[in-house]
């Protein structure tokens, strides 16, 4: 045993109205190394208790003036005393009087006559289990003692959830394990509404989520149909409820119409369920100039370097600002150094999507290349670390989530992409946030 584990000697107050009995338990225990005091009576007891915060109370249950369990319950229900360690005395071997004391929380409960030696090896039992219980008694100064604090989180408040945060096409497999496969999903939840952007195949989990509980409106922004953010729709549970009300938003300027492209993926010759087979009400909406309004959001977007008409979105809701971009070649086909100023030739092509991330608080966008591998991905649609990170500097953004990795980057490559954006983002002498996005990942406003 080390000597950390050793009982300490402690002072311990002896409630006891014979003075025979406690004269002899006095001094059983101060010769077993113990500091005593002795108090005839339970009003007694009670007084010293709380005047001497002894480590122990030795007491008996029926003492003059106050009966020893109301004394036992008057420590209990005392910030300053519910923790001291009681030993209680029993003359008589009353079932109910152990029960109540077991549940008011003392240690022991030992029948009179006690033998001494009985009394002793109790008391060390006592020491010796807080030594091992609870940390070592420090007097804590008065200044400090309050209420315990305690703190639920507000589920109400607005936030963020990812469920996607693999670009192109999901992954499986360990090396994966830690930022997640699947593809690009996001939802931000605002009181009742429940906003989400793409339906890559992290929607499915969210799926199973919103179909727990009633049916609801739910608004599902498309940045674009490729694969990657359209490929969860047909696991979709809540498009398969009756009662669920789902709009779909996108662009227009592709081939084919929104509703089309969402009818297409559920041909008979790709998938055995159709759309007509989905029992919850579908709208889709083209994106016009005008902002949507959601309950006391407000959804934006402007359109990404990618191929095809490719958006990106940004909801100001409580003051804040935060935008998902996930698909987005800033300065296409641009290799060099992240210095170039606002007026650069090159940076004015890109004004819109600066000014529209302007002072953003919270940017969810990709940067799915190292430098060295955009050389060969030029055109792509996806940008460079380097790129991505002047977009940051140019926009003023407060934070970065960086999403959309590339299938080929597993976990460790990740993590030091993730450093090596630190250091880029240094290196220009901006200073922000920036994290990876993972499946999972939720973010309170
Ligand atoms: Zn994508
Ligand atoms: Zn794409």
């Amino acid at each position: 045993m080390t000597s950390a584990l050793l009982p300490r000697k402690g002072r311990i107050l002896i409630g006891e109205g014979l003075v025979e009995s406690a004269v002899l338990m006095s001094q059983a225990l101060e010769n077993a190394g113990y500091q005593v005091t002795m108090a005839a009576d339970g009003e007694e007891c009670l007084r010293l208790a709380r005047e001497t915060l002894p480590d122990l109370i030795a007491m008996d249950i029926i003492m003059p003036k106050m009966h020893g369990l109301d004394v036992l319950r008057s420590l209990r229900s005392d910030l300053k005393t519910r923790d001291m360690g009681i030993i209680m005395c029993s003359g008589k071997d009353f079932k109910t009087d152990r029960d109540l004391s077991e549940l008011l929380g003392a240690f022991d409960c030992l029948n009179k006559p006690i033998a001494m030696p009985l009394l002793v090896a109790r008391v060390e039992a006592y020491f010796g289990w807080r030594a091992v219980a609870s940390p070592p008694m420090i007097s804590v100064p008065e200044e400090a003692r309050a209420e315990g604090f305690s703190c639920t989180l507000d589920a109400s408040r607005p936030h963020i959830e990812l469920w996607g945060t693999r670009g192109s096409t999901p992954t499986v497999g360990a090396k994966f394990q830690r930022h997640g496969g699947n593809t690009s999903c996001l939802s931000l939840t605002v009181g009742d509404d429940v906003m989400v952007f793409d339906a890559g195949s992290g929607i499915r989990d969210l799926g199973i989520r919103l179909a727990a509980h009633k049916p609801r409106k739910l608004h599902l922004f498309i940045t674009h149909p490729h694969w990657d953010h359209i490929q969860g729709f047909p696991f979709f549970a809540p498009a398969y409820i009756s009662g669920f009300e789902i709009t779909v938003y996108g662009a227009k300027g592709f081939g084919k119409d929104l509703e089309s492209i969402f009818r297409g993926q559920l041909d008979r010759d790709y998938f055995p369920v159709q759309l007509e087979d989905m029992k919850s009400t579908l709208h889709f909406r083209d994106l016009t100039e005008e902002a949507v309004e959601i309950g006391g959001a407000k959804v934006t977007w402007a359109f990404a370097q990618h191929p095809g008409a490719t958006v990106g979105y940004k909801v100001e809701v409580a003051g804040r600002k935060i935008a998902w971009v996930p698909d987005n070649e800033f300065l296409l086909g641009y290799m060099g150094p992240p210095t170039l100023a606002r007026d650069h030739p090159l940076v004015r092509n890109y004004a819109r999507m600066i000014l529209f991330l302007s002072d953003v608080d919270l940017l969810i966008h990709e940067a799915q290349y190292l430098p060295e591998e955009y050389t060969r991905k030029v055109g792509w649609g996806h940008s460079s670390v380097s790129n991505a990170c002047l977009l940051m500097k140019l926009a003023a953004v407060r934070r970065w989530i960086v999403t959309h990795h590339d299938p080929m980057h597993d976990d460790g490559f990740l993590e030091t992409k993730l450093n090596l954006t630190r250091q880029v983002l240094e290196s220009m002498g901006y200073s922000m946030q920036v994290s990876h996005g993972y499946d999972g990942m939720t973010e309170y406003l």
